[in-house]
């Protein structure tokens, strides 16, 4: 059964037990606590307190989730850093009994698969038996097979909810096939108070989560996720020999993870999605350093990846993924070798010493403490991650003073052309918001910000700050070109390029155009120099608006 029948099998059983089908959200989770979606039910959280507000009661989904806190399990069978969760949710329609017997139908009736064992919530502890799910216990062995194997687990594996905070929770029931959990049953069953008392919520809420690739790989009865037809061609690909398996799994994995972080919009940078992002890419380029693979197998990668998702996932954007990766490669490449051998005459790899591979030369946590095997036997992520953020402490109280946090192989200079960018970026992203063209005044750049005024006879409010920034960063996402074309000063002003209003300009003059000549996004007379592709510049935020004399207001903005 191939992974494209396995998602249509899925959707069409529970539309045929009344389920709506929804399409998966971004990876980019609009949930500020958390930095990318890791569940399927993420998208409908508050339909469990207020059902009223679901679009159907009950609802069928396959989600992209991003689960960064397994990266360290990816090479094992059964984990991967992006995955795809098929699920089924209720919001008050049907409750436990509905939701096991379904699950029980598609796994044994439409997958044809055996179910191994499956486990169900023993209690809080051996001595806290209270919340004990007996229900799920009956229903699986009394009312669908009393020969399947249930297991009771004590504790938290099998009671989801907030730790120690308030919310709804409840016990889970999980199946196993081939030894391997592939589907979680949450029974939204409680709601947690502040005091930690456990209160019967009105309506049952069932949430569950069934990993596609696992279900493919006991489906297609393969040892590992890797083999199934989701990641084979992609292995295939690199080349075989010395290369240990799991290296060969990394790369997979991480290129699907890459590919689609890019198409939902995520960025390289220092910080948060961005950085996650720059993580994988930087390990995929450190294996095919060390293993002699060759760059352009990893572009291969991205296309026969794509053109396996493509169906599924139009948003999926080859070009880009393609061009954000061979920039990001180059950007690394001039720091990686010093880097790799800076490590190798480091002694013991602690997490200072590992911080400032980082921050040097760019290397990140899993590459170091990969590369440096026995050395760095003793250093773990949460020590490196205290250090960065001791580190980004010092070096924010000294922003103003020195740019800190931007050791990765990037000199000043290149920092200011890309924020130079970023001022036309930003200047034509305004203009589209306030709906005119804006007449310019003076432009300042620093190695920490861009500063630019403009005539303008009010202040712009947050939301027209907001839209102007999102319109910017959009136009970094879409990874437009810059180019720089000489003409005579009459022709450039015809064209509808800016110019700065109290500057007397040459007869001839150079003209810089963001996006195709045809359908360009900005086009002004400038000097240069800029980036070659907008998605150079970084994520661009604006910092402050204010006013300065005659007129004119200012923003200030900075990039990652
Ligand atoms: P495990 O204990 O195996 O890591 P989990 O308890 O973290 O799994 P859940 O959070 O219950 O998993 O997620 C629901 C389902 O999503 C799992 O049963 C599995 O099929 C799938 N899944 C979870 N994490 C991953 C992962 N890192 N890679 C692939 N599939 C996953
Ligand atoms: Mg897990």
């Amino acid at each position: 059964m191939k992974h494209q029948e396995i998602r249509d099998k899925f959707l069409k059983f529970f539309e045929s037990k009344g389920h709506a089908i929804v399409p998966s959200s971004s990876l980019l989770s609009n949930d500020p606590s958390v930095l990318f979606t890791t569940a399927g039910m993420q998208q409908f959280k508050p339909y469990y307190i207020d059902p009223s507000s679901a679009p159907a009661k009950s609802i069928v989904s396959i989600q992209k989730c991003m689960r960064t806190s397994d990266v360290d399990e990816v090479g094992d069978a059964v984990h991967l850093t992006f995955f795809e969760m098929l699920g089924n949710f209720s919001f008050g329609e049907y409750g436990k009994r509905e939701a096991i017997h379904y699950a029980h139908e598609f796994v044994t009736k439409i997958m044809g698969l055996k179910i191994d064992y499956v486990t169900v919530f023993a209690g809080h502890s051996e001595d806290d038996t209270k919340y004990a799910d007996s229900e799920s216990q009956s229903v699986w062995n009394d009312e669908i097979d009393h020969t399947i194997q249930v297991k009771k687990v004590y504790g938290t594996d099998n009671f989801w909810g907030p730790t120690g905070n308030e919310g709804p929770c409840g016990p889970t029931t999980e199946i196993y096939v081939n030894g391997i959990e592939i589907w979680n049953i949450v029974f939204n069953q409680y709601y947690r108070h502040k005091d930690g008392q456990l209160s019967e919520l009105k309506f049952q809420g069932i949430d569950t989560g069934m990993g596609l690739e696992r279900l493919a790989m006991v489906a297609q009865k393969k040892d590992n996720i890797f083999e199934t037809d989701l990641f084979e061609p992609l292995i295939q690909i690199l080349p075989g020999e010395g290369i240990p398996v799991r290296v060969h799994r990394i790369i997979a994995d991480h290129c699907r993870a890459v590919a689609f972080l890019i198409s939902d919009g995520v960025i390289p940078s220092n910080k948060e999605q961005g950085y996650v992002l720059r993580r994988l890419m930087r390990r995929v380029i450190v294996q095919c350093h060390l293993h002699g693979i060759e760059l352009e197998a990893i572009q291969e990668i991205f296309e026969k990846m794509i053109e396996l998702y493509r169906e599924m996932y139009p948003g999926l954007n080859l070009e880009l993924v393609k061009s954000v990766f061979e920039q990001e490669n180059q950007k690394f490449q001039k720091t990686l070798k010093t880097g790799l051998k800076e490590l190798e005459k480091t002694e013991t790899v602690d997490a200072p010493a590992a911080f400032k591979l980082f921050e040097s030369y760019g290397l990140p946590f899993e590459i170091v403490k990969e590369v440096a095997g026995d050395k760095a036997a003793g250093l773990n992520r949460e020590d490196f991650e205290e250090e960065r953020k001791r580190h980004q402490e010092i070096s924010r109280a000294g922003a103003e003073k020195k740019f800190g946090g931007h050791g990765i192989a990037e000199g000043d200079d290149f920092r200011k052309t890309r924020l130079h960018t970023a001022t036309h970026v930003l200047a034509a992203a305004l203009e589209k918001v306030l709906g005119q063209k804006i007449q310019q005044n003076g432009s300042d750049i620093t190695v920490e910000r861009l500063r630019f005024d403009f005539q303008f006879s009010r202040k712009i409010t947050s939301e027209e700050l907001k839209q102007t920034e999102e319109i910017a960063n959009e136009i970094v996402r879409k990874n437009l070109s810059v180019s720089a074309k000489e003409m005579p000063l009459k022709e450039a002003l015809d064209s509808g390029a800016g110019a700065f209003f109290k500057m007397k300009y040459p007869e001839r003059v150079k003209v810089y155009t963001i996006g195709d000549e045809s359908d360009w996004f900005s086009k002004e007379l400038c000097g240069g120099p800029h980036v070659s592709h907008t998605a150079e510049i970084g994520r661009i935020t604006i910092t402050k608006e204010e006013s300065v004399s005659g007129g004119n207001r200012r923003i200030r903005a900075t990039v990652d």
